[in-house]
């Protein structure tokens, strides 16, 4: 079932995810529906919060497509490769975190915005399969910039509170004063950012 992405300024999306204790039929539906609902809004994850369900669960599935839908390994990192994905995970925690590293990111709760954001080039993450196992995941490239986006919104965090004030502050007052563009004008956006990303994914070779 594909659930409603609530967009920002939504105060549900500020509020913290609980943690789970135990991964119920319940949850592992949430998690199902998630997926499904990320896959269609062609987004890469998709925390618990942004559907509305303040628990700490997240969906991934940062592998490069090309036009078709096929999956494109070859631009994926030697680490990146070796994690299984798709990525339900809940309970999430860092456990190592190091260098730092650049992408301009978006965000399906901030649909057709995008900014550069820093985070961690490489992450060790803690956490809690489909079920209920103890895991650890180890990442550098996309993979670990994602999981590090999708925790932040188990905070109540997005990725435009991290810009400058200015910056930030610039996005903010246009979404509350315009709203946002229309899923056509999302869907070119979406486009154009990713020729700059393959831009400069070429110029760092
Ligand atoms: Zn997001």
């Amino acid at each position: 079932m594909v659930l409603e992405i609530l967009k920002y300024p939504d105060p549900r999306l500020r509020k913290k995810g609980v943690p789970v204790t135990e991964v119920t039929p319940e949850l592992r539906k949430l998690a199902e529906d998630m997926l499904e609902t990320m896959y269609a809004a062609h987004g890469i994850g998709l925390a618990a919060p942004q559907v509305g369900q303040s628990v700490r669960l997240l969906v991934i599935d940062t592998r490069p497509r090309d036009e078709e839908g096929n999956i494109d390994e070859s631009a994926m990192t030697e680490l990146e490769r070796q994690v299984p994905q798709p990525l339900i995970v809940f309970n999430p925690e860092i456990v190592v975190a190091r260098d730092k590293t650049t992408y301009e990111e978006g965000c399906l709760s901030v649909p057709g915005y995008y900014e550069t954001v820093e985070r961690s080039q490489y992450v060790e993450v803690k956490y809690l399969d489909i079920d209920g196992q103890e895991r650890l995941i180890k990442t550098d490239g996309l993979l670990a910039v994602c999981l590090q986006h999708e925790m932040d919104h188990l905070e109540g965090k997005l990725f435009i509170d991290r810009l400058s004030f200015v910056k930030s502050n610039r996005i903010k007052n246009r979404i509350q004063k315009h709203g946002y563009p229309t899923p056509e004008e999302v869907a070119e956006e979406r486009a154009k950012v990713r020729e700059r990303r393959e831009q400069a994914k070429a110029e760092a070779r």
